[in-house]
């Protein structure tokens, strides 16, 4: 990762489950100082835009300095708002990778010219416009770091979650069963586990259809056996 805070990212990545992910030597998380190959005195990493205009935009010179003395794992990726956008499905891409490095931007963003000859795309995490890319690093790398094998305690958890397979995930109780006489669904401690897989699974799909509709049309509706699984478990009320 490359960024004019390093501290930032750094701090991030040492602790809890990226830290001990970084301790296990399970991730291999180095970040880069633009500033360090900057070479005048103040070490700076950006001036004003050609044909003027508001803000600061970083060099060329010291982005494609700091890179090639690194020589990191590509794809190397520009964060910024006009990249793909990262998405579940974007981020077990990644975690396939042997590797890939991110670049952050700051102030009104980095010279066109790393753009087009320096990294190998652009990776957004929303459309809205931060301050700067660091952000958006440890977003994306929270994201992939525990699609990792091993990272997660339980694997099995990451496969079940929210957007795995294109749903929302079901609603999840822990103890008491019954707190402020908010009780947990009965089927859950019936111990039936074939019923219980087949509840949670109409509640992800009631879940998505109620709040992302996008998501079940986007994976071509319902089939039969959802459709049949919504009949067995009917919406309370
Ligand atoms: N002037 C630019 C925005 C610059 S914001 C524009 O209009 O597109 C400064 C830096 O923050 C960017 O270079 C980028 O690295 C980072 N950034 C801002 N919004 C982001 C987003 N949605 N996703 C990823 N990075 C973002």
């Amino acid at each position: 990762m490359f960024t004019i805070f390093p501290g930032m990212v750094d701090g991030f990545a040492s602790l809890s489950l990226l830290g001990k992910a970084r301790e296990r030597g399970l991730l291999d998380v180095r970040v880069h100082d633009l500033r360090s190959v900057a070479t005048d005195p103040h070490r700076s990493v950006d001036d004003t835009p050609y044909g003027g205009g508001a803000g600061m935009v970083l060099m060329p010179e010291p982005i494609f300095a700091a890179v090639e003395a690194a020589a990191p794992p590509r794809p190397l990726l520009l964060l910024g708002p006009g990249g793909r956008t990262l998405t579940q499905a974007v981020a077990r891409d990644l975690a396939v990778l042997d590797g890939f490095s991110l670049l952050c931007g700051r102030y009104e963003g980095v010279d066109e010219r790393v753009r087009t000859h320096l990294v190998d795309g652009e990776l957004s995490i929303g459309d809205y416009v931060l301050a700067g890319g660091e952000v958006a690093a440890m977003v994306v790398l929270e994201a992939v770091g525990r699609l990792v094998p091993g990272v997660m305690g339980n694997d099995a958890s990451a496969g079940d979650e929210s957007f795995s397979d294109g749903l929302l995930e079901y609603p999840q109780y822990t103890k008491p069963a019954d707190f402020r006489g908010l009780t947990v669904p009965e089927i859950l401690r019936s111990g039936d586990h074939g019923r219980i897989a087949r509840w949670r699974r109409a509640q992800a799909l009631r879940r998505t259809l109620a709040r992302r509709a996008d998501l079940v049309a986007s994976r071509g509706g319902l089939s039969d056996e959802e459709q049949r699984l919504l009949e067995e478990f009917p919406a309370p009320g």
